[in-house]
């Protein structure tokens, strides 16, 4: 029997990633969107370490441990052959079990992917009504904290003589963190609160910026055992979602950006008349999945397949998304071609673009120079 054949690869690969990292006692690994990220198994790398849960791939950026699924993994961290990796998983040789003992195992992996898809669920839907509730406890933005956060970015009252209604704060919010299995308060203080929308225009998220109690109040700077934690976080589910900054009556454009100040520089700057501006979060969300391609490390290409990705609404005409000047260049435009593929599929017609806002070079120039490509 070669190893193709052997029934208990199958069983192999329907245990969840999650349950094999357990069993192999790798710890420190936080989850990030559909990733555990942390220290290396082998090296010790400190954060170099991911495994994608739903594909199964893992690499270390640093010792170059890799592979692309369950069995892969134990036989990376245990140095073991493959024979002995997938007995490692799934017990003996299948030579030495019968049917029903299989079919018993077979139920076990599969009722073990259930209740992790139904953990996820719930996981879900608590984020989604704690965004709830931190909406409803924020007050309208131009009653405070978002214009004083607002001012330190450079967006005086006359750049931006309305704050938008997708931008609330609250004075005193906690800024949470789970410790292990704990969740600590690490911080408290103001807080720029913005809604996140899904397509249906309901509130399935909030990004939170913690701003600094002290002139000129920038972001706040957090930390939590001598390390710094990013004073943006987002709760809820942020799937195919947007914050709708602004959306003028009969527009059909769409300016989007990552983030939130990006998005109301291009909207000051106001080179697209009447267009709507919209946040999309983060350029994975922009993005959707993208396809793998052989020898290629970003295809640019959509995976349709992808139900939860961003994708514009009817009445835009015209998508421009602004790429950032200060991420990987390279990774940042395959995420956004992709996006923008993925968009011009599902709207024939569509005309897509990118503007560049540059590090340090004046949004306006670009957009002037770029805005008709
Ligand atoms: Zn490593």
């Amino acid at each position: 029997m070669t190893h193709a054949d052997d029934p208990r690869l199958v069983e192999a690969k329907a245990i969840p990633m999650a349950n094999v990292v357990d069993r192999l006692g790798i710890v420190g690994l936080k989850r990030q969107s559909g990733e555990l990220i942390g220290p290396c198994p082998l090296c010790g790398g400190r954060d170099r370490f991911g495994i994608n849960l739903r594909t199964g791939a893992f690499l270390c950026r640093k010792c170059d441990l890799r592979g692309g699924d369950q069995i892969a993994l134990v036989r990376g961290v245990q140095g073991v052959d493959f024979k002995a990796a997938l007995t490692w998983l799934c017990g003996n040789a299948p030579a030495e079990i019968d049917e029903a003992e299989r079919a018993r195992r077979r139920r076990k992996a599969a009722e073990a992917e259930r209740k992790q898809r139904e953990a996820q669920e719930r996981y879900r839907r608590k984020a989604i009504s704690d965004a709830r509730t931190i909406w409803s406890k924020a007050r309208p933005g131009h009653l405070g904290v978002v214009r004083a956060y607002l001012q330190s970015r450079g967006f005086t009252e006359q750049l931006l003589p309305e704050i938008p209604t997708a931008l609330r704060f609250i004075v005193e919010h906690p800024y949470v963190k789970k410790i292990g299995r704990e969740l600590v308060t690490v911080h408290r203080g103001p807080c720029m609160i913005a809604g996140i929308l899904n397509p249906a225009g309901e509130l399935t998220a909030v990004h939170q910026t913690w701003v600094d109690r002290d002139p000129p109040h920038s972001k706040a700077r957090i930390q939590f055992e001598g390390e710094d934690m990013p004073a943006k976080l987002v709760r809820g589910s942020k799937k195919a979602g947007a914050i709708r900054l602004s959306t003028p009556p009969g527009s059909e454009a769409l300016v989007m950006g990552e983030g939130i100040e990006t998005t109301l520089t291009a909207m000051v700057v106001g080179h697209y008349p009447n267009a709507a501006y919209w946040a999309g979060v983060d350029l994975g969300n922009m993005a959707g999945r993208m396809k793998k391609v052989e020898g290629r490390r970003y295809s640019g290409l959509p995976d349709m397949s992808d139900r939860d990705a961003f994708v514009p609404p009817d009445w835009v005409k015209r998508l421009v998304f602004i790429m950032d000047g200060d991420s990987d260049p390279v990774m940042t435009r395959a995420k956004l071609d992709c996006g923008l593929r993925r968009a011009m599929a599902v709207r024939p017609g569509l005309k897509a673009q990118i503007i560049h806002a540059g590090a340090g070079v004046d949004l306006n120039d670009l957009l002037m120079g770029k805005a008709d490509g």
